[in-house]
């Protein structure tokens, strides 16, 4: 008998049907005798109308406040899961996070799961065949709900499989696994039958919301066994592996099976996926006086506001000054600005410019690593469609570029070809 966490998303759970089909597939878990807890988004779109619903009371929701209204979309799909299972004539009991309780510290809106009370589940499982929970919320010690950050549900499944030990976290979506890039922007996009944990933290931290990022962040600190599928049809989806198991180790890469790993990875490709995002917006801080510290004072009152900063590029002044120039999230921007004028006075600068229309396009792969020239094949492949490149920034296992949005579709179907990431076997 094998311990599961099975999480659904909002489109699984997104209309009565939807449910009904859930409830069969959790029972055929059960019927093949293993223990199975549930994890439950909302229908799909109800946080949205949740969140849209506080903002038209006030435009500036208090958080703790507006974690009340968030959490109820997760409960009503519990609710109704439980009953279809019932009618299946399978035994199940549904809980919110308050009652297990998921506790989490008081950051609501993007609250951290601190502590899992594992025999309450335990104590729970032994009474019924299943057990809903619902994702995405948690309760403080001072006992107020609080929320996860959209997307969170993720991060409930994989932090109760941690904690319950469970033998795989199943995250059960509306694709069938975690594809080269987004299905839905480039539909040659490719099933990974793996990834490894590193990649697919850089895939979510870059823009792919397939999983949130902390879900995945969670799965490799304590080691959880996470796999992608679809609730729509049956296969074996994308395991999620450390990375001594690396994409494309299959059998037929193996020239003698007791050959140690590292000396069979000749296969491994260089790019696993490309990720993007257009959640975020570009700074420049023009004719800023070259002097030491001046970084300092132009971002530390950024930092202080709790904005974060993504990118940074300064260029070598010519005469004297130079231009700064950073990325921040999209929903900061317009805060980032403001006060940015109060401090280009201060320092001496030019002026403050902002682009929000910009979108950032990142390669990822750990085979990176052992291949110099992935970098100039991509500003090639990009120079050949006109495409200018505004920002660059790398890393071990990830290439970014900032381009202006108008193109991030041509780009991500442009780079996907070049790197033949639709090819059966990729390079
Ligand atoms: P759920 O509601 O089940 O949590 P999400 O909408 O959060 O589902 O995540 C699934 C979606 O993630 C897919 O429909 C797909 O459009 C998107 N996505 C983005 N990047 C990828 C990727 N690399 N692989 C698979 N799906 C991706
Ligand atoms: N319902 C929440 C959201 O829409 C959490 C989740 O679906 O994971 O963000
Ligand atoms: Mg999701």
């Amino acid at each position: 008998m094998a311990l599961f966490v099975q999480k659904f998303g909002g489109t699984s759970v997104g209309s009565v049907e939807r449910i009904k089909a859930v409830a069969d597939r959790v029972s055929a878990t059960v019927a093949e005798g293993h223990q199975v807890v549930v994890v439950v988004s909302a229908m799909s779109g109800r946080t949205s109308e949740l969140l849209a619903l506080s903002e038209a009371i006030t435009a500036e929701p208090d958080a703790d406040a507006q974690d009340i209204v968030l959490s109820t979309g997760e409960q009503v799909t519990v609710g109704l899961l439980v009953m279809a299972l019932r009618a299946l004539g399978c035994s199940a009991a549904g809980v919110c996070g308050w009652q297990i309780p998921i506790q989490t510290d008081d950051s609501f809106g993007k609250a951290r799961i601190l502590h899992i009370d594992q025999e309450a589940i335990f104590e729970r499982l032994q009474k019924h065949k299943v057990l809903v929970v619902a994702g995405f919320q948690g309760v403080t010690e001072s006992q107020q709900i609080t929320t996860l950050g959209r997307g969170g549900s993720d991060t409930s499944a994989v932090a109760l499989a941690a904690a319950l030990r469970a033998d795989e976290c199943q995250i059960f979506t509306d694709v069938d696994g975690v594809y080269t890039t987004d299905p839905r922007v480039v539909p040659e996009a490719r099933r990974l039958e793996q990834i490894t944990f590193e990649e697919m933290l850089e895939m979510a931290s870059l823009g792919s919301k397939v999983l949130q990022i902390r879900s995945v962040e969670f799965a490799g600190k304590f080691r959880v066994p996470l796999r992608v599928l679809s609730s729509f049809e049956p296969g074996p989806g994308t395991l999620i592996t450390l990375e001594a198991t690396a994409p494309n180790f299959t059998e037929e890469n193996f020239v003698n099976v007791e050959t140690p790993v590292e000396n069979n990875r000749m296969e491994q490709p260089l790019i696993s996926g490309i990720a993007f995002t257009k959640d975020e917006a570009k700074i420049v801080v023009r004719g800023v006086p070259d002097q030491p510290g001046i970084a300092h004072k132009i971002l530390g009152p950024v930092g202080e506001a709790n904005i974060e900063v993504d990118m940074i590029v300064q260029n070598i002044g010519a005469d004297q000054t130079t231009d700064f120039t950073f990325t921040v999230a999209r929903q900061d921007f317009e805060r980032a600005v403001a006060l940015l004028e109060t401090v280009v006075q201060k320092v001496g600068a030019e002026a403050v410019m902002g682009d929000d229309k910009i979108a950032k396009v990142s390669l990822v792969g750990v085979g990176m690593r052992s291949h110099a020239g992935i970098a100039s094949r991509m500003f090639e492949l990009l120079a050949e469609e006109n495409i200018n490149i505004q920002l660059i920034s790398t890393s071990e296992i990830k290439i970014s570029v900032v381009i202006d949005v108008k193109y991030l579709e041509l780009a991500v179907r442009t780079l996907h070809a070049g790197f033949q990431l639709d090819a059966q076997q990729a390079l």
